[in-house]
């Protein structure tokens, strides 16, 4: 058998590792590189929609799934009072799931083949003439591949070499998340809207719950002198149950400032291209980044199983992926903001919008994303 080409993916997180576990061509060779020492855990959890799910059942994962995680039979929006606005029961062909973010990550990176460096962070990438491609790293290790898949995140090294369009734009709102394992039965998914506040709580399993708290602040504002708990019982401690119990039995808690990029184009360079966050990062008020990532990075992986790595297969990729993806970092942005709003005048009116529209109209509204198969495309 002649050589086989070596492909280099750039970031061993959920677009990394699907794309390995998609790509089924046997004359190629996977390396994927990561920044961090290991693949620690990250205590955070994600919501996974039907339109991610039936990626990983067509990649023979949704059981294994399905096992870790825990469904949204029934979402409420709610006041920080605990009034319902709106109560919907999603219903489709894959369950709405939740699961610990690490076992997401443990499932795939257990089921794919390639050679994985730890400790591997992407410097600089230098062409060579004949469609190759030198990776350099941070430790002097230089390293020469065929291809190169950027799925390094929203602060993508890979990125800046193909699109440089700087550094990611900060929405205004920073996020605390947590997992938790509850002492009471909760039995539904919910978001809760305050003035320019938000929380979030979603089932993952056995009494467990991750929670996500939002307000407005500024990028990276750091919550010393007061301490994270604290300032967060200040902020949400007169919300609805079980908001406090979850936040004050919650071990450790984790803040980032949401940000996104505007939808740019022209992903590919030769035989790079970016994938996931790299490609289009979005703010996570759809919950839909990592399940985009999910489907790209399964598209990508299809497109070369049939065109090989070649301009072609890039090509299609990105028209379907583009779009579908603009449309995405745009909606979630827009619910960010709405979510978002202080002005009482517009909380009110934001308030009675959502509890006279029928939960049948606001499903219709969102299912267009989730009601996606990226496993049906014909490419
Ligand atoms: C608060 C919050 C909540 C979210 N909730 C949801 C949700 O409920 N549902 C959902 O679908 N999505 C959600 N998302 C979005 C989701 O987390 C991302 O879209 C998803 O993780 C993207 O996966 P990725 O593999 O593209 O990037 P990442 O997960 O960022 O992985 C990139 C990897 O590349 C590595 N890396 C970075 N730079 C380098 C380098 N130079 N060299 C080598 N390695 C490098 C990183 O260490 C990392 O392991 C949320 C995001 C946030 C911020």
């Amino acid at each position: 058998m002649r050589d086989r080409k070596k492909i280099a993916i750039i970031g061993g997180g959920i677009a990394g590792l699907t794309f390995a576990r998609s790509l089924t061509r046997e004359d190629y060779e996977i390396h994927i590189f990561e920044k961090k020492e290991s693949f620690k855990e990250i205590g955070a959890a994600i919501s996974v929609f039907p339109n991610a799910l039936c990626v990983m059942d067509d990649l023979g994962l949704l059981e294994e799934i399905l096992q870790n995680s825990g469904q949204f039979k029934t979402v409420y929006l709610k006041t920080s009072k605990g009034k319902i606005l709106s109560k919907s029961k999603p219903k489709s062909d894959y369950p709405v799931i939740c699961i610990h973010r690490a076992d997401l990550h443990g499932i795939l990176l257990k089921n794919i083949e390639a050679n994985i460096y730890n400790d591997f962070t992407l410097k600089n990438i230098v062409h060579l003439g004949n469609g190759q491609v030198t990776i350099q790293f941070e430790n002097g290790e230089n390293k020469v591949f065929d291809a190169v898949i950027g799925a390094d995140g929203i602060h993508s090294e890979v990125r800046k070499h193909i699109i440089n369009d700087g550094e990611p734009i900060f929405r205004g709102y920073n996020i605390w998340r947590g997992v938790v394992k509850a002492n009471f039965e909760i039995g539904y998914g919910s978001e809760t809207y305050g003035k320019g506040k938000r929380v979030g709580i979603v089932p993952i399993k056995d009494g467990v719950y991750g929670w996500w708290a939002t307000c407005n602040e500024a990028f990276l504002q750091d919550d010393s002198p007061e301490g994270t708990k604290q300032k967060l019982k200040r902020l949400f401690g007169n919300w609805h149950h079980p908001i406090p119990e979850l936040i004050e039995n919650t071990e450790e808690i984790l803040k980032n400032s949401l940000t996104d990029r505007i939808p740019h184009s022209g992903w590919t360079k030769g035989n790079i291209t970016l994938i996931g966050d790299a490609a289009h990062p979005t703010t996570p008020n759809l919950g839909q980044g990592g399940c985009i990532a999910i489907e790209g990075a399964y598209l990508l992986a299809k497109c070369i199983n049939k065109y090989g790595l070649s301009p072609k297969a890039y090509e299609v990729y990105e028209k379907y992926q583009f779009p579908r993806s603009k449309e995405i970092v745009n909606e979630s942005l827009k619910l960010g903001k709405i979510g978002q709003i202080s002005n009482p005048i517009l909380i009110a009116l934001r308030n009675v919008l959502f509890k006279i529209t029928p939960s049948s109209i606001a499903m219709r509204m969102i299912d267009k994303y989730f009601s996606y198969r990226v496993t049906e495309l014909k490419i």
